[in-house]
């Protein structure tokens, strides 16, 4: 395992986070615990210490599940991040009170102090209530600091450059990390490069999410995965995201969010030693963000979905739309046809909610309105199925 200082402590280069944990395959949502476990033995095995959950992740049912299996290990062998939600008030789910929902997240983990503690997802809107003195956000975070129950306080950051100077002027002193959004497409696409230097300037340390972008750069096609191959034949597609991250930014902590043992023994295998990449590789990768950086830049996240006044699953009907801009496949048409009425991209109503809400300023009401014009204008499932036939009977009859 490839480690990196951070203050008096060693850190494994490779965390792991806990937004995408594996679930049972009877619909219920329930996290699969044993395969979690297998997952959190496999780490510990391999050096990774650092652990990283929040309050809305699987609902709540990550803190409880990564705390449960964590806790098979003596306390002081792997540290724990967890974050604040701010970012909720900005949604209206549930007004927050810190004391409430610190004490909750030590109940749910089964802990009684974290090590690492951020403001999770500060952005151009969710900062107004980190930084509203009224509601003693930080003020109270010093104080568990000072009592041990958080031993180093970060904040995970959403906003463009100019908002994440913003926050470091109000907060900066306190703060001892930074993680923010940061792969090989990102670094000009949300401009995580100049993120990146402003934290130097401030000197604090970054650690990466979505390094592989809720898995957007694990996969690139027969092509482009060819050429890997080419350079790199014993390594795995989404291990190319990672080695850029340890070549270029080289950043303190990066985060990958697994979901089975498979992902989590492939990106060990990534962390176990260095294997910086070379120019041509790095030309590669340059070829390749520019074809992706014209996609919607959608993430997944979900943090668009509960504010939607039409229950529109968001991030399924724009990841339909970067599949059509990619490849008009017959799937993505069927997966589309199959949603229910009202589910599809003509029931938006431009309210403009998931705008406010959304950490890559995506104009969700317009991408809604392309996609749906978009589908409009296919054969409809039903068409294109009933042309396959006659197309299949006529090679039966030899025409
Ligand atoms: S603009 Fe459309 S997608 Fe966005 S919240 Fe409103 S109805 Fe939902
Ligand atoms: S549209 Fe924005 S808020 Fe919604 S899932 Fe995508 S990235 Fe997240």
């Amino acid at each position: 395992m490839i480690y990196n200082d951070f203050q008096d402590m060693k850190l494994s280069a490779l965390g792991f986070g806990a937004m995408r944990l594996p679930v049972l395959p009877d619909g219920s949502g329930a996290i699969d615990q044993e395969e979690l476990d297998r997952m959190v033995d496999a780490a510990m095995d391999a050096g990774v210490n650092y652990f990283d959950t929040a309050y809305p992740y699987h609902g709540g049912l990550s803190e409880i599940a990564l705390g449960k299996s964590l806790s098979r290990y003596p306390r002081e062998s792997w540290n724990l991040a967890d974050k604040f939600p701010g970012h909720q008030n900005v949604h209206g789910v549930k007004p927050l009170i810190p004391e409430e929902v610190f004490e909750e997240q030590l109940r749910r983990c089964g802990v009684d102090y974290f090590d690492f503690y951020l403001m999770h997802n500060v952005n151009e809107n969710s900062m107004r209530y980190y930084c509203d003195p009224d509601n003693h956000f930080l003020e109270y975070f010093l104080e568990q600091k000072a009592k041990g129950r958080i031993r180093h306080l970060g904040f995970s950051c959403h906003a463009g450059p100019d908002g994440l100077e913003r926050f470091l002027e109000m907060h900066g002193e306190h703060m001892e990390f930074c993680q923010i959004q940061l792969n090989f497409v990102d670094w000009t696409l949300q401009d995580a490069k100049r993120k990146c230097e402003i934290l130097k300037a401030a000197g604090l340390p970054v650690w990466v999410m979505e390094p592989v972008r809720g898995g957007r750069l694990a996969k690139f096609g027969e092509e482009i995965e060819g050429k890997m191959r080419a350079f790199r034949p014993e390594e795995s597609t989404p291990a190319w995201a990672f080695r850029w991250l340890r070549t270029v930014p080289k950043p303190t902590m990066i985060l990958s969010g697994m979901s089975n043992l498979s992902q989590m023994q492939d990106n060990l295998k990534t962390f176990a030693e260095e294997k910086p990449l070379n120019e041509d590789e790095l030309q590669l990768l340059s070829d390749v963000a520019a074809g992706i950086a014209k996609l919607i830049p959608c993430t997944g996240c979900r943090y668009c979905c509960a504010g939607c006044p039409m229950e529109l699953n968001i991030p399924n009907l724009l990841s339909m739309a970067n599949d059509m801009a990619v490849d008009k496949s017959f799937n993505t048409v069927a997966r589309y046809s199959a949603l229910e009425d009202g589910k599809r991209a003509d029931s938006c109503i431009g309210c403009g909610q998931c705008m406010e809400a959304c950490p890559q300023k995506i104009n969700v009401p317009e991408e809604m309105q392309k996609l749906a014009e978009l589908m409009s204008a296919q054969k409809s499932w039903e068409e294109i199925c009933k042309e396959r036939e006659a197309a299949a009977e006529a090679l039966k009859k030899g025409k």
